[in-house]
């Protein structure tokens, strides 16, 4: 095989070549490696890849699997990671300038899940300033583009991770997702895209954006690669106290079969087809995917999600009060950017910080402050909270009356450069995926279509109860198998 047909292969493909013994890891890592070379001047999906640790872990990989003893069907196959995601002795800067030149002292947990498997960590992927955006534009080093149409952007703020795996740069990435990040981009970029359950991957390792929303999630080529993923980096960890204790695992053995959605209730919740909020484009293809699904068996159910209008002003209260302490601790004195000229304390926390931040950062951080400060706690804060709990419950309501759920992930397919410059219209690219964070439950994104006049892909959201991340990938893999 030509390594131009290699790196279109998804992580099941290539473990199949490895199997054989038609190819070495060595090899396979070389193909992406050209790949990167020629495609990522253009794309920008990567912030640095350490050719060096690559190579190496791909020599240990092929040693391995020569002395019979791989550590996995997968062992030696690489997967991208987010520049928000802890993976030793590499940068880790979360695409912000106030985190130049830091490198990780320890491998995340879902870092060394990939690696126990013998997966390995390929290179640092762009994003947005600490996962805050829909773009890759909050970057503070570069604009990733989308490989579809490189007009326009790839999605955030995991677009770095959507962007090399829809390039062929890589066979899989990790991202993180707080309110869309992983669903948004993949959808943009045309891959799968699934934002676990909260606390089903570890988060000891990934930078805290907003602690009770981050989860770490994937981009793959295909459903069995993303159930592949998940069966090796989630379960639980003691390093991280909202990590848990479920068993996680056998998803990619049940796929095994090709699975049926015969008798499934799919529930259609109305507020996400709100004609006012949907593009012509992505309701024509999300109406095509719910006639696939009816004539594969499965039947339609309308449900309602009433709070589901707030869940956008619900997400940007909780998710900046959050960011405003975790991203406390970058004070110019324990990490990265030091202002140069500061002349005491005080003027280095001040200059350190509106020197190292960006713009969308500071905007975060100053409302954070604000809706968490006394007076305006109970106003903002605490009101927030509650409404989260009635978003979670009208999830709770919905799953009564059907297994599964299925919506639109953005309004319309990706944006141009520059389109989005006022914050609010960058944030409503969110509409249809913050309620999934606030709830805790689990998502897939999977590509569905495209949109006929600019062959831009469009994808669906499946979202399920917690820990069902069994249904999301019975459902979507029965949609790619049709
Ligand atoms: N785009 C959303 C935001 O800007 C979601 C970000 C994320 O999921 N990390 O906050």
């Amino acid at each position: 095989m030509n390594r131009n047909e290699l790196v279109k292969l998804g992580i099941s493909g290539l473990a199949a070549l490895l199997e054989k013994g038609e190819v070495s890891s060595a090899e396979i890592c070389e193909a992406f490696l050209d790949r990167v070379q020629s495609t990522d001047p253009e794309i920008q999906a990567f912030l640095e890849i350490s050719r060096e640790n690559v190579r190496k872990a791909a020599a240990e990989a092929d040693q391995r699997r020569a002395a019979k003893q791989a550590l996995s069907p997968y062992d030696g196959i690489p997967v991208a990671i987010k520049d928000c995601i802890s993976v030793k002795g590499e940068r880790c800067t979360c695409a912000s300038k106030i985190l130049k030149g830091f490198k990780a002292v320890y491998d995340a947990t879902a870092v060394s899940n990939l690696r126990k498997r013998g997966f390995i960590p390929f290179g640092r992927t762009n994003m947005d300033e600490f996962a805050m955006g829909s773009s890759c534009e909050n970057s503070a080093y570069q604009k990733t583009r989308n490989p579809r149409d490189t007009s326009r952007v790839p999605g955030g703020s995991s677009g770095g991770s959507a962007a090399c795996v829809a390039a062929d740069e890589v066979p899989a990435a990790l991202g993180s997702d707080t309110g869309g990040s992983i669903r948004q981009p993949a959808a943009f970029c045309g891959v799968v895209g699934l934002k676990p359950t909260y606390g089903r991957v570890s988060r000891y390792g990934l930078v805290a954006f907003a602690s009770s929303l981050d989860q770490i999630g994937h981009f793959t080529k295909d459903v069995t690669d993303s159930a592949i993923l998940l069966d090796t980096i989630g379960g639980h960890d003691s390093m991280d106290c909202t990590s848990l204790e479920a068993e996680c695992g056998g998803f990619a053995a049940a796929l095994s079969q090709a699975p049926s959605v015969k008798g499934m209730k799919i529930g259609l919740p109305k507020e996400y087809f709100d004609l006012d909020k949907v593009s012509p484009a992505v309701r024509k293809v999300a109406e095509e995917s719910i006639a696939a699904y009816r004539s594969l068996g499965a039947e339609t159910v309308e449900v309602s999600l009433p709070h589901t209008r707030y869940s956008m002003a619900c997400y940007y209260i909780i998710a900046t009060a959050e960011a405003s302490a975790n991203l406390a601790r970058f004070d110019g004195v324990r990490y990265g950017y030091r202002s140069p000229d500061a002349k005491d304390v005080l003027e280095n926390y001040m200059k350190s910080r509106g020197e190292g931040f960006g713009d969308e950062v500071k905007r975060r951080i100053m409302l954070g402050t604000y809706v968490l400060s006394s007076g305006y706690f109970d106003a903002y804060y605490l009101r927030a909270q509650k409404v989260r709990t009635l978003i979670r419950k009208d999830f709770e309501e919905a799953y009564r009356k059907c297994d599964i759920l299925l919506t639109p992930v953005t309004p319309a397919p990706a944006f141009k450069f520059g389109e989005k410059a006022d914050p609010l219209q960058m944030y409503l690219s969110d509409v249809f995926t913050t309620s999934l964070n606030l709830s805790g439950n689990c998502g897939l994104s999977l590509p569905s279509g495209k949109d006929e006049e600019t062959g831009l892909p469009i994808g669906m959201q499946l979202m399920a109860p917690s820990l069902r991340e069994d249904l999301l990938f019975r459902t979507a893999r029965a949609f790619e198998l049709k």
